[in-house]
């Protein structure tokens, strides 16, 4: 017996940054490195317009700068969407109750809230307080979103900017969608009536703003439509813009996505494992646990451990087309060996009436 440790928690590689007490200070726009000094006192922010005030930054770095988005414009998009997210989110669950707000709300105190001197639950936690405390009908699609974009805003803090910008702007998109959204259902009918209608004003700007962005989504896929339509059958959605477009062919440098150029250089098993973790939500671990197979086996045809059974392709959709993302083959009928080792079967060994691999059938065979 091994001595079991704890996963690190993929949700949640770090705790919320935002502490949400009532007033708060102008989000850092990255315009100028300005000197800050203390706080005005006649500046107030509420939550809701300090949220609103990261996105007015998201919408202006992601529209207003260079086709494509420059790096430095697709940093502070990362960074003050994440921020908006949270702070929007918290607004929304301090109303249910403070306490909500705080990272253990059993040590919540009034005191410490006004003074915004505590430390406060992570954004993927007020998600799930929304959905299961406050009971708002939320998305897991969309939790998954925000775990995304907490998951990314962390390495670019560590490790600088990885993806490029069509998937940000694919990615980023989506994400407004969700807040805007949310702003409109959950946050603007508690307002008062003039906080409320300058929200508003807001809102029709970037619902606007929006619309460009989608439209240029739209548009590069429609330009792609007839390159994508030959490889069809072994395209997937890309972990890193969500768009039809990961192509894996079996191509020399690897699964590779048409629309936002992320190539996983000779390397289809991390191509696998990203996919069916970002995108089918599956990871060792918790499959295992709950007795499933493992999100990504050994390819029985090339060997190669990039074979994922549950992958959903383009004309296969919704039903699940196994596919490897190493040799790129479609598998129609695979089964589990019953010797118990795991390993993936695309056809049943003659003279063989139980699915059974060679290994498992020599140690069988050893044993008599
Ligand atoms: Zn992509
Ligand atoms: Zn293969
Ligand atoms: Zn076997």
């Amino acid at each position: 017996m091994t001595e079991q440790t704890a996963p690190q928690d993929p949700d949640e590689p770090e705790g919320g940054t935002e502490e949400i007490p009532a007033p708060t200070t102008v989000p850092d726009q990255g315009v100028k490195k300005t000197k800050r000094p203390s706080p005005r006192p006649d500046v107030f922010f509420t939550p809701v317009s300090n949220g609103m005030d990261y996105l007015v930054s998201v919408l202006k770095h992601l529209t207003e700068g260079a086709t494509p988005p420059s790096a430095r414009d697709l940093k502070y998009t990362v960074l003050h969407l994440q921020a908006a997210t949270e702070v929007l989110l918290k607004a929304r669950l301090a109303r249910e109750h403070f306490s909500l707000i705080f990272a253990d709300p059993l040590q919540a105190k009034r005191d410490a809230w006004q003074k915004g001197d505590f430390k406060s639950c992570g954004t993927l936690e007020a998600f799930d307080r929304l959905l299961n405390i406050a009971g708002l009908p939320l998305e897991e699609d969309d939790r998954k979103r925000i775990r995304e974009l907490s998951d990314h805003r962390n390495a670019l803090q560590h490790y600088g900017l990885k993806y490029n910008a069509y998937a940000i702007e694919s990615r980023a998109a989506r994400v407004l969608d969700f807040l805007i959204t949310f702003i409109h259902r959950y946050l603007i009918p508690g307002l008062k009536p003039a906080e409320a209608m300058s929200v508003e004003r807001d809102m029709d700007m970037f619902r606007m703003k929006l619309k460009g962005i989608e439209m240029l989504v739209k548009q590069r896929m429609n330009d792609l439509r007839s390159e994508l339509a030959k490889v069809a059958d072994v395209t997937v959605k890309c972990p890193d813009c969500e768009q039809w477009a990961m192509v894996a062919d079996g191509r020399e440098e690897g699964p590779t996505c048409l629309f936002c150029h992320q190539v996983w250089p000779e390397d289809p098993e991390s191509a696998a494992a990203n996919y069916a973790w970002i995108i089918l939500g599956l990871d060792d671990h918790s499959v295992i646990q709950d007795g499933g197979d493992p999100p990504v086996a050994d390819c029985p045809d090339c060997g190669v451990y990039a074979l994922v059974a549950q992958a959903v392709t383009t004309p296969g959709q919704p039903g699940v087309t196994p596919l490897c993302f190493a040799c790129g083959t479609v598998f129609n009928n695979l089964v589990a060996c019953e010797g118990g080792c795991g390993a993936v079967l695309s056809f049943v060994p003659d003279g063989e009436s139980i699915p059974m691999c060679f290994d498992c059938i020599d140690t069988r065979l050893d044993r008599f």
